[in-house]
């Protein structure tokens, strides 16, 4: 059934699915689908993964929600887990990614009052997106997401990706800013890959300016990129951040986002200052514990990284023969190929061909995986994509 009763903020592909298992999907008429998108780095474990499928119709049938005006063991327990993982302090939990970073953001601003800083500014990127309040579509590099939508939010000066020199060169002219936020991989942004030091030169900036380094890695994080959270690719000197952002993968489709912050930053909010009614209730702090269990057992991010590196090498192969590839790039199961055109059609030329895949910054096909693919199915792709861009750019 067609319904016009939805707002019309999405492009739909007029295709919908009844079921998934691991990396597939089935659509209406049961046709399988590899789902190569895994609602865009979300379904980390794939589609109905069975421990975690137990565990939510037990905690269903047990306790959904209380309040934070309570303790909760499940949010304490998760809590632990993340901060053991990430070395950072604390956590603050909500619902979606756009509410971390707003929570990243409002700690920034107090941090900044504290220090005697009435209009604390933020350092953010082009080709960024941090999410669609206004805080967040403001901090956000792309003019199509804020258009129409002012005034936007103050308090935020704007530099390019991966340029240390622009940063510097702020540092030296704006004595209100208090802190950087910035993906260590631009995802919608069409899977940008900073310099490898990229991140240590913000963390060494951030600490002689006694700024907050805050890292959005809701879609980087919880072993996408063949770590943990993809700021410990850098190990020497390592690039810990003061704040850090996470959604996305920590529920596998149960709305549950993380604010994590470390040193000063992690005692900043006090009673009063911030909440949410949602945020970390029993049943998604259950669930996000579990996703966090299964990927700790399953070793996915040592799995993620070998697996990342063995599809961009076939890819590698595979399209050397085409000329409208101009780069393959990514880390772990972030994969990125940008074309010399814009090829947004190439999602449904994909679908039709039994894989689903995105298309990002107009040019770049975007690939983010179930973490638990198999080696079978990563050729799956590899052979079914090259087969599409093949048609894509056929006379
Ligand atoms: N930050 C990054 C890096 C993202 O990729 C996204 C979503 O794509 C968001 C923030 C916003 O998350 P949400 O849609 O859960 O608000």
């Amino acid at each position: 059934m067609i319904t016009n009763t939805l707002m019309n903020t999405y492009n739909r592909l007029p295709l919908s699915f009844t079921r998934g298992s691991g990396a597939w999907l089935w659509d209406e008429q049961d046709n399988p689908y590899l789902d190569a998108l895994a609602g865009i780095a979300v379904c980390g474990l794939g589609h109905a993964h069975p421990t975690l499928s137990q565990v939510i119709a037990e905690q269903a049938a047990t306790l959904l929600h209380t309040s934070n005006i309570y303790r909760i063991p499940h949010q304490e327990q998760l809590a632990q887990k993340l901060t053991r993982l990430s070395q950072m302090d604390t956590v603050f939990f909500g619902n979606s990614g756009a509410e971390a970073n707003e929570t990243a953001i409002k700690i920034a601003r107090l941090y900044g009052h504290k220090k005697g800083i009435d209009t604390p500014t933020i350092v953010v990127m082009d080709g960024s997106f941090h999410g669609r309040t206004l805080a967040t579509l403001t901090a956000s590099g792309n003019r199509k997401i804020q258009a129409g939508f002012e005034p936007l939010v103050q308090g935020f000066v704007r530099i390019p990706y991966n340029d240390l020199a622009a940063l510097r060169q702020v540092a030296e002219h704006s004595p209100h800013i208090v802190a950087v936020l910035v993906e260590p991989i631009q995802g919608e942004g069409g899977i940008q890959v900073p310099d490898d030091n990229y991140l240590a030169e913000i963390r060494a900036i951030c600490d002689e300016k006694q700024w907050l380094m805050m890292l959005d890695e809701i879609q980087t994080g919880l072993c996408r990129t063949g770590q943990w959270f993809a700021y410990q690719h850098q190990q020497s000197p390592p690039a810990r951040p003061d704040i850090m952002t996470l959604a996305k993968a920590l529920g596998n489709g149960i709305p549950i986002s993380a604010c994590l912050a470390s040193g000063p930053a992690a005692e900043i909010l006090q009673s009063g200052n911030h909440g949410s009614t949602y945020g970390g209730n029993p049943f998604a702090c259950r669930v996000a514990s579990t996703v966090i269990d299964i990927l700790e057992k399953e070793n996915l991010q040592a799995h993620t990284a070998q697996l990342g590196k063995y599809i961009r090498h076939e890819f590698r192969q595979q399209l050397a023969p085409i000329n409208g590839i101009t780069d393959i790039r990514g880390k772990g199961l972030m994969i990125g190929i940008e074309l010399d055109r814009p090829c947004t059609e190439l999602v449904k030329m994909s679908a039709d061909n039994g894989l689903l895949i995105n298309v990002t910054a107009n040019k770049v096909i975007r690939l983010l995986p179930p973490l638990i693919l198999t080696k079978e199915e990563a050729d799956q792709i590899v052979q079914r994509l090259t087969k599409t861009i093949k048609a894509f750019f056929a006379p």
